[in-house]
């Protein structure tokens, strides 16, 4: 593969790449939410043919879930983590939902228990209590082998560290998942077609001149953009990112959050992304805060206000 080789090492980095294929809103001074009330109607939010009795039922700290509309549905979710002889709890009774085609971010305060949370929707941990719906069937319950398939087939994910493998180039980073996912014979039969899945991709987050690069010849934006890449691969439905941006720079983060906007517009891809940063929660489509070891629903309130640069 002919790559070319830029000279300027950062010029990847720049904040013009990938162009915003829509218009952002930049964060806001002020928070740009707020809690909604566990006795608030649900408003509009309430599906079309949903009735006005079960619309009644819906309210709460978490809108009710439906699996048409919902990619991923998480109800009474519980996990403790054993220390010495004590349990400690952590998620107390999480219920959850990801829209379809749709950001939803997930916030909290550090040792809330995001990671926790995500790490039990990807099947990565199993919950004490509660399950999991994906597209409709129940996934926190599977034997393990399944989980793994699951994973493998449905699920994308992106960590803050981006956990590349030093010793590999970009492209074979991002070939990874999938020789895993299709197993050696199927990999070596449709090497080919892989191979230019991961190179479109890589096209996609923009780094073609890197591809034969490895991690240390990185950036922090690029690592993160190959790991999406990566993640990406084995054509997932659900992306799951844990504080994708967490170090990363604002305007490298800014970048970051555009691509994933683009890729979650450009291809339906559905996100949950857990996040720390006010102003990039602020630009998804759902928020959730984790509180107390509950989720609890936020609502911008300062969508119109907020400027469309960044
Ligand atoms: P967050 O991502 O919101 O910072 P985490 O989900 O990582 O929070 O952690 C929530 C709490 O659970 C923290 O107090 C953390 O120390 C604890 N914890 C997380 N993972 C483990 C584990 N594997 N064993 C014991 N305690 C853990
Ligand atoms: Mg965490």
């Amino acid at each position: 593969m002919n790559s070319t080789t830029s000279n300027n090492p950062t010029s990847a980095n720049s904040t013009t790449f990938p162009p915003a294929p829509h218009v952002l809103r930049t964060a806001s001074r002020v928070t740009p939410w707020r809690v909604v009330h566990p006795d608030e109607p649900l408003g509009n939010e309430v599906p079309d043919g949903v009735d006005s009795e079960t619309a009644e039922s819906a309210k709460g700290p978490v809108r009710a879930s439906d699996s048409s509309r919902d990619l991923i549905i998480a109800t009474g979710l519980t996990k403790a983590y054993r220390r010495h002889k004590t349990a400690v709890p952590v998620l107390t009774g999480v219920d959850f939902a990801a829209e379809r085609g749709k950001i939803t971010a997930i916030i909290g305060q550090s040792g809330s228990g995001k990671s926790t949370l995500l790490h039990l929707l990807g099947t990565l941990d199993r919950p004490d209590s509660g399950e999991i719906i994906f597209d409709g069937g129940r996934i926190d319950s599977l034997p393990t082998r399944q989980q793994d398939r699951f994973r493998n087939r449905q699920l994308g994910m992106i960590f803050q560290f981006y956990h590349l493998l030093p010793e590999l180039t970009l492209l074979e980073n991002v070939l990874t998942p999938a020789m895993i996912s299709y197993g050696a014979f199927q990999y070596w039969r449709n090497g080919r077609e892989i191979r230019e899945r991961a190179k479109h991709l890589i096209e996609l987050v923009g780094l073609s001149h890197r591809m034969k690069h490895r991690p240390r010849e990185l950036s922090g934006g690029e690592m993160q953009r190959t790991a999406i890449a990566r993640a990406l691969v084995t054509n997932p439905s659900l992306l799951l990112a844990d504080e994708p941006t967490g170090n990363l720079d604002h305007e490298t983060g800014a970048s970051i959050l555009r691509l994933l906007r683009q890729l979650n517009e450009e291809h339906g891809l559905t996100i949950v992304m857990v996040t720390h940063d006010e102003s990039i929660a602020g630009q998804c489509d759902a928020l959730v805060r984790l509180k107390g070891g509950k989720v609890e629903r936020l609502e911008t309130q300062f969508w119109d206000a907020i400027p469309s640069s960044i």
